[in-house]
């Protein structure tokens, strides 16, 4: 199992734009040894997503999941997956919000609204192609973990600075939060 180390927001490299990943790099040991170690930092940060430039790497692959997470009643929606490439179309203009919360920005949640109905596609680390409509809590994920691939953190789209803070600050109900 390898661990990686976890950028915090102020590093520049969570500011930069990830680059599309081929077919032939997905087959390679190298990327088969990045998604799982994408798996073991997000299970062992206890996370239920995380993006490739969140440990330093500039390619556009994310990890969700949250399959045995117990901080989360509703893990179970959010089941394992590989985004590589992902391109998402809000399906919807109305807006979901959530606090949510960061492995680069620990301790921390803001409050954000999202689209609540979108389309997903992507590739998998097989190289096949999915077209999903996702909704709830895991199109809150996706959204998310794909905007760190355009070097966007959640903090840039707080609704309101007021709905910012430390975590044991904020007054929150635990199923309001996500991180
Ligand atoms: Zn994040």
């Amino acid at each position: 199992m390898s661990v990686l180390k976890v950028l915090k927001i102020g590093n520049p490299l969570l500011r930069k734009k990830s680059l599309d990943i081929s077919e032939t790099e997905v087959a390679t040991k190298e990327f088969k040894k990045l998604v799982r170690d994408m798996f073991d930092t997000m299970r062992y940060e206890g996370g239920v997503g995380l993006a490739a430039p969140q440990i330093g790497i500039l390619k556009r692959v994310v990890v969700v999941g949250a399959e045995n997470n117990e901080k989360y009643e509703n893990s179970g929606e959010i089941p394992e997956h590989v985004l590589i490439n992902p391109i998402i179309t809000p399906l919807e203009s109305s807006l979901r919000g959530f606090w949510e919360g960061c492995l680069s920005v620990p301790e921390m949640r803001g409050y954000v609204e999202r689209p609540s109905k979108i389309k997903m596609e992507w590739y998998d680390h097989k190289w096949n192609f999915h077209s999903e409509v996702i909704e709830g809590f895991r199109a809150v994920v996706y959204q998310h973990e794909c905007d760190h691939l355009d070097g966007i953190i959640y903090v840039d789209r707080l609704k309101d600075t007021k709905l910012f803070g430390y975590l044991d600050s904020l007054e929150l109900k635990e199923d309001d939060t996500l991180d």
